[in-house]
């Protein structure tokens, strides 16, 4: 094996977990040359901190999240500035604060197309801000960047107020994505949004190969940790996984406990996340 190649494996095989009164020291210093570094703000929503030390946010739901660390949620402007937005379907647990975010930072949201679009119709998104691709589509938010939208089995529907009426719509919002984000080293995230089970989890894997999955283990609304774990070792076989989408809505009651007991057996790594957390890659 090359040399770069193995010490790429052997930080593979050692995510450095911060806890979350260490975070913010954390991001304050300057990360390793190469990292990789993940904060979870709970829910779906991930700060990535990428090699070339560029920021990608996803389905941020900072302001709104029950489970936001207060630094955060009482202060948007703390998660520092961003280079990139991702949602991967309009519900406000994803969508939440990713607007303002690419409005205040002057960077664009990309997202399904069909959610791109009442977002700037609308008025949410000034025109500029939005990029609109779908399934199997590649953009390059920033050099040496990659990220591929890709199936996940769920619904998207914009709920928005109306300032003229004051009164809540209900707007078509295409279909709901995840997506395969590879970073400037080649490290690949797959960020499933919310998805049910779906055989071509399989396919997914097989073809783009991701070496962290974050993989929605609530239930209700999405897998339940039973068939999150199926999924994982039947299909997907990742090195790595991180779960999300749970301990943030009382029907999604899906545990981190039950999520360990069902990967019992599996020689995929689990690196369990609390929110405001940071992990290193
Ligand atoms: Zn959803």
């Amino acid at each position: 094996m090359h040399s770069l190649k193995k010490l790429f494996a052997a930080a593979l095989a050692m995510p450095l977990l911060l806890n979350a009164g260490q975070s913010a020291i954390a991001q304050s210093a300057p990360s390793a040359q190469g990292k990789t570094e993940l904060l979870w703000f709970g829910q779906a929503g991930f700060r990535i901190k990428t090699p070339e030390g560029k920021m990608i946010l996803i389905d941020p739901w900072i302001t709104g999240g029950p489970k936001t660390p207060p630094q955060y949620k009482n202060d948007l402007a703390a998660i520092g500035p961003i280079d990139a937005v991702l949602v991967t379907h309009a519900h406000v647990d994803h969508i939440g604060d990713a607007p303002a975010v690419a409005k205040s930072n002057n960077v664009k949201l990309y997202g399904p197309a069909d959610m791109v679009t009442p977002l700037i119709t609308l008025g949410i998104l000034p025109a500029d801000l939005g990029w609109r691709f779908n399934k199997t589509g590649r953009v390059t938010p920033l050099p040496g960047v990659k990220v591929t939208a890709v199936q996940a089995e769920h619904s998207s529907l914009l709920v928005w107020k109306n300032p003229a009426t004051d009164k809540l719509e209900s707007h078509p919002a295409g279909e709901p994505v995840g997506y395969i984000i590879e970073l400037e080293n080649g490290f690949k995230i797959w960020h499933m949004g919310d998805t049910g089970l779906f055989s071509d989890m399989k396919f997914i894997s097989e073809h783009y190969k991701p070496d962290l999955v974050l993989i929605p283990i609530g239930g209700n609304f999405t897998m339940a940790p039973d068939d999150a774990a199926y999924a994982l070792k039947t299909w997907v076989k990742p090195k790595m996984v991180i779960p999300m989408h749970y301990n943030s809505n009382p029907i999604a009651k899906g545990t981190l406990a039950e999520f360990q007991a069902a990967m019992k057996g599996s020689n995929i790594k689990i690196i369990p996340m609390i929110e405001g957390e940071t992990v290193q890659f």
